[in-house]
């Protein structure tokens, strides 16, 4: 690392600059999938596992005229459920993890979507990304999702050296206040989408040239 970089990596200011300059790129920080209720994003995001926001969008845009509660989704039945959403990747595992979760959620939550981390994760086809999306998102109570977009960009400004997206999220939230976290998932992912891409990177608009740790 040059002196430059390592100047930056232990000042607030580099921080302070992401965060400002993310903010000027995306003013409206929010997540691209639709939903009413923690409920329907808790389907949403089972369902965009390996699927775009707007395929995802495309699919709830019908089904949600049906499913604001998991007992609509009991009503429906895994058969219905799995047609109404065969357009997605991996439709059947998620159609059986969704009438599960509902089944779950009916039984032990009285239909309600719990609002705690450790709970969330005993639910099928529930890991720790999604949980943190339905904290923050859902609850708008502190917590700060790491996708793969988070988890490259996040490694690449030098803002985390770990190697998984779980202690990516917990290096994030010990470098940024709370109040921040889920303003900055999101443009993370918008800048992770449109600037910093997995492949061919639009670097020459990029506002961090100084943080840049990329490897060739
Ligand atoms: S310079 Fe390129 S690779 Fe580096 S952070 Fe910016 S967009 Fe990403």
């Amino acid at each position: 690392m040059n002196v430059m970089k390592e100047w930056w990596s232990v000042t607030g200011k580099k921080t302070r600059k992401i965060a400002a300059e993310l903010e000027k790129l995306f003013p409206v920080a929010k997540t691209e999938l639709n939903f009413q209720n923690p409920f329907q994003l808790l389907v949403a995001v089972v369902l965009s596992a390996q699927s775009t926001d707007r395929q995802v969008n495309k699919v709830t845009e019908k089904l949600f005229l049906f499913v604001k509660e998991p007992r609509d989704l009991l009503d429906m039945g895994e058969e219905e459920l799995s047609r109404q959403i065969r357009s997605l990747g991996l439709y059947r595992s998620k159609a059986r993890n969704l009438i599960k979760i509902a089944e779950i959620l009916e039984r032990e939550y009285q239909g309600q979507v719990p609002d705690s981390f450790a709970e969330l994760l005993k639910l099928p086809g529930v890991g720790p990304k999604t949980a943190e999306v339905i904290i923050g998102v859902g609850f708008n109570k502190p917590a700060f999702p790491v996708d793969t977009h988070v988890f490259r960009v996040a490694r690449r400004l030098g803002l985390s050296k770990a190697k998984t997206p779980e202690s990516v999220s917990l290096d994030l939230k010990k470098i940024f206040s709370p109040s921040s976290w889920i303003d900055l998932h999101h443009r993370l992912i918008f800048f992770g989408r449109r600037i910093c891409k997995a492949q061919k990177p639009s670097c020459n608009i990029c506002p961090f040239p100084e943080f840049c740790q990329k490897e060739e």
